[in-house]
């Protein structure tokens, strides 16, 4: 049974508060625009975000499809990371239900792309090639916060080249904790930011897109296009308004715990950390002793994520730095 769930910060429960919000939310058609909750959300990540639309979705995926549906039509592509969630984790939809062809580049070890990567990788006018239209970039990627200078860079760049940017934000609060400041500097200058309220904002269901209007008008005619076009859902949309107003300011709490973490495995010379910037750690472990250590976590209770003899430790709001000391304590019991 597990006990102390490290696996990701989607594995939250709605708190009683949230269930309660949620059960007393206002409600209505929202495919007529009539649910008073959902607009709100909208209007409120947006906000957040310093942009001027929002569209409440169900899901990361579907959030990341919309926008680049949104940007791109059929032959056009987008540059990618290789690691990136909208490449690599969604069943490659861009490409499927968008006809959008990706052009995936590899990361630096800091998680960037390199800008000259990225100029090599924009195709001129000819009939040989895809259309180069989109950059989309994901901060926080792999729990890293990508530097705003960084970024800025980027987006100038591929601008200067007349393409529209993307930024999968699902952990956009995230960055802005790591690197200090207001979520809205890490989305600017990104025409589109997806966010999700289902990380580790806490909320069971449910991405926000935010950008310029008539992007999210066009993003709204695909979301009814890929089925995402919901009734009242506000009583949804409610957590995630929740969430937004409670469980933001306390991501410190989880970046904290995170680092607590970090320091309490480092202790141990089979264990090889990478000093966590957000809530999500990863622990090399010595191969000779992986497999036993993985069955003793999983025999006491701690569950984690693991490939490759790389474990992938998430703090999040159902864990807290108690269940931080305990898991240490059972770390500790294994090596002892
Ligand atoms: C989780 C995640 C998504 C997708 O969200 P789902 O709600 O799981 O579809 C997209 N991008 C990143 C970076 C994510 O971590």
């Amino acid at each position: 049974m597990i006990r102390y769930d490290f696996r990701s910060d989607t594995v939250t429960r709605p708190s009683p508060a949230m269930r309660q919000a949620m059960a007393n939310a206002e409600v209505g058609d929202d495919v007529f625009g009539d649910d008073p909750t959902v607009k709100r959300l909208e209007e409120r990540t947006a906000g957040m975000l310093g942009k001027a639309a929002g569209l409440y979705l169900p899901s990361g995926t579907q959030s990341n499809l919309a926008a680049l549906m949104a940007h791109c039509g059929r032959g056009d592509e987008y540059i990618v990371g290789q690691m990136a969630h909208c490449y690599r984790w969604e069943a490659g939809g861009a490409a499927v239900l968008g006809s959008i062809q990706p052009q995936p580049i590899a990361h630096q070890a800091d998680g960037t792309l390199a800008l000259a990567d990225i100029q090599a990788a924009i195709k001129p006018d000819d009939p040989h090639f895809a259309r180069t239209r989109l950059l989309a970039l994901e901060n926080t990627l792999g729990g890293r916060a990508l530097p705003l200078a960084y970024m800025k860079d980027a987006v100038a760049l591929v601008r200067a080249h007349g393409l529209a940017t993307h930024l999968d934000g699902a952990r956009v609060f995230n960055a802005a904790t790591a690197l200090g400041v207001p979520a809205a500097e890490v989305a600017a200058g990104f025409d589109t930011v997806s966010v999700c309220l289902s990380k580790g904002l806490g909320a069971p269901v449910g991405s926000v897109l935010v950008g310029e209007a008539d992007l999210i008008q066009r993003a709204r005619r695909i979301r009814k296009m890929l089925g995402g076009g919901l009734r009242q859902v506000g009583i949804l949309a409610a957590a995630g308004l929740y969430a937004l107003e409670h469980n933001v300011a306390r991501l410190a709490d989880d970046h904290a715990n995170a680092r607590r973490l970090a320091d309490g495995l480092s202790a141990f010379p089979a264990l090889t950390v990478t000093p966590p910037d957000t809530n999500i750690l990863f622990v090399a472990v010595a191969a000779e002793v992986a497999e036993a250590f993985n069955a003793h976590l999983k025999e006491n209770g701690v569950a984690v994520t693991s490939t490759y003899g790389t474990q992938r430790w998430v703090t999040h709001l159902d864990v807290d730095a108690g269940a931080v000391d305990t898991a240490l304590a059972i770390v500790a019991a294994f090596f002892r």
